[in-house]
């Protein structure tokens, strides 16, 4: 099977996550065939970096030799079996481990089987919880980031604040509460990062002040708003609306979903601020990129304000059909042990730093704005005007150039608008980073030229958007 032969049959019967389809007319579709470490091969045999871990979900690249033996002995057993009533060891070993990991009381694992549904199922639960404790159904509001995301189903949209994924559905989601964010990026001059954290925090406390009778929780994603075009926060901000929820008796629910196990230098974000939310959720790196798996972990009070005779309908009565896979499981135990065994985060450290060295040229660029990074996540904004900030045009999708130079090259950049990140897997070397930033670099020589260089690309081709 060559690319061309499956590129025509995919296009026959498939609809493609978050794409114009159309664009396909001149964009070609990657077929890949297997993958090895950091590497994808497509059907020609042509490779490619996976620099953003294929939509932030590997951890220790494709085709782990222990992921996959895990999974193997796990086959033979059990591949997945109803989790109402009946129970299995890996998911009962892997809720004693995340909670045993997890920030401090945290102590009950809820399942569920990706992550819009673990917001969905922490968003009811939050509620629930108000009114099983205090019969307040008026305690049902969420306050939501400005640029925040949290999934595409319509409960995890409306606590999101994405425009271009958010508006068309606008008339079918409840309306959040929306506070500023903490984006270090919005900083005016002369202010640091925690002092946009601080100015954040005063109009959170605000809201809550007002209208916390009303608000059952407050969501965040920790330090890194991912999908919002990786805009990071100081760890002051968490702290900050962790005293404030507890203050004005709010939930907070932490989305690391995306930031989750060890992007951001420690296993959990939250550490960075020695906060523990009332709910967490994760699932992407969960199984090391291996399996859809989600979870909500929340503390012993929360999972006790549902625990009851029958009879009172205090009981979370939520579920989803493949909740506590056993492969998925088995993935997310040989991924936790990956984290025991090889010092991750110590080698995440050092491979940090050589990620920030490596870009730190790029802000000198007349078309960047800013290189920022936290952990192992590092982001390049390009902008129209960099005294101003003024971004490109959406419409002319410069990312987007970036994203056909670094496939023509041999890497999988997939910038959100103007920014180009790396998110890469954990086992990428210093010599594959370094290939990495440099492909970054001429893309984004190339994605500014004036003007935007389409050449090929027919107009109507140029409308639309890539996530
Ligand atoms: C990806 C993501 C989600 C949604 O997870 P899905 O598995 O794609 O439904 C929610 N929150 C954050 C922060 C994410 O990055």
């Amino acid at each position: 099977m060559t690319n061309a032969e499956l590129i025509a049959r995919d296009l026959a019967v498939l609809w493609h996550p978050c794409t114009q389809m159309k664009d396909h007319e001149w964009l070609p579709l990657v077929p890949i065939a297997r993958g090895e470490g950091v590497w994808l091969y497509d059907c020609d045999g042509k490779r490619y970096l996976d620099a953003i871990s294929s939509w932030w979900t590997n951890l220790f690249g494709h085709a782990h030799p222990r992921i996959n033996a895990a999974l193997k002995d796990q086959l033979d057993r059990l591949e997945h079996v109803i989790l109402a009533g009946f129970s299995h060891e890996p998911i009962v070993a892997l809720s004693e481990k995340l909670v045993a990991r997890a920030p401090h009381g945290l102590a009950r694992a809820f399942w569920c089987d990706n992550g819009s549904s673990a917001i969905e199922a922490a968003l009811k639960m939050s509620f629930h919880y108000w009114l099983n404790v205090s019969g307040r159904p008026d305690k049902r509001r969420f306050v939501t980031l400005a640029n925040s995301y949290h999934g595409e189903t319509l409960g995890a949209l409306a606590v999101g604040d994405v425009r271009l994924f958010k508006e068309t559905y606008a008339p079918l989601i409840h309306d959040a509460i929306t506070v500023p964010s903490p984006d270090a990026y919005l900083a005016a001059p002369g202010e640091s990062a925690v002092d946009v954290a601080r100015r954040a925090a005063a109009a959170l406390e605000a809201v809550l002040a007002t209208h916390s009778e009303d608000i059952a929780a407050l969501i965040v994603e920790p330090l890194v708003q991912c999908a919002g075009g990786m805009r990071m926060h100081h760890p002051e901000y968490l702290r900050l609306a962790r005293a404030a929820c507890d203050r004005f008796g709010v939930h907070l629910i932490a989305d690391e979903i995306a930031v989750g196990f060890g992007r951001t230098g420690t296993l959990f974000a939250c550490e960075q601020a020695g906060i523990t939310p009332d709910f967490l959720c994760l699932s992407k790196g969960l199984t090391g990129g291996y399996l859809p798996m989600s979870v909500v972990l929340t503390r012993e009070d929360v999972y006790q304000a549902f625990y009851d005779d029958y009879e009172t309908l205090k009981a979370f009565l939520h579920s989803h059909s493949y909740t506590g896979n056993a492969l998925a499981a088995r993935a997310a135990l040989a991924t936790l042990a990956l984290f025991d065994d090889d010092e991750v985060l110590a080698r995440n450290r050092r491979l940090a730093t050589h990620m920030g060295r490596a870009a730190a040229p790029l802000r000198e660029h007349p078309h960047v704005a800013d290189v920022r990074q936290t952990g192992m996540i590092l982001a390049i904004e390009m902008v129209r005007d960099k005294a101003t900030r003024e971004p490109y045009p959406w419409q002319e999708r410069r990312g987007l150039a970036v994203y056909r130079h670094a496939l023509m090259r041999g890497a999988l950049l997939r910038p959100l608008g103007n920014v180009i990140y790396f998110m890469p897997p954990y086992v990428i070397t210093e010599e594959q980073i370094d290939f990495m930033v440099e492909v970054a670099r001429e893309g984004i020589e190339i994605a500014t030229l004036d003007p935007a260089p389409f050449g090929d690309v027919p107009a109507a081709g140029r409308i639309g958007w890539m996530a």
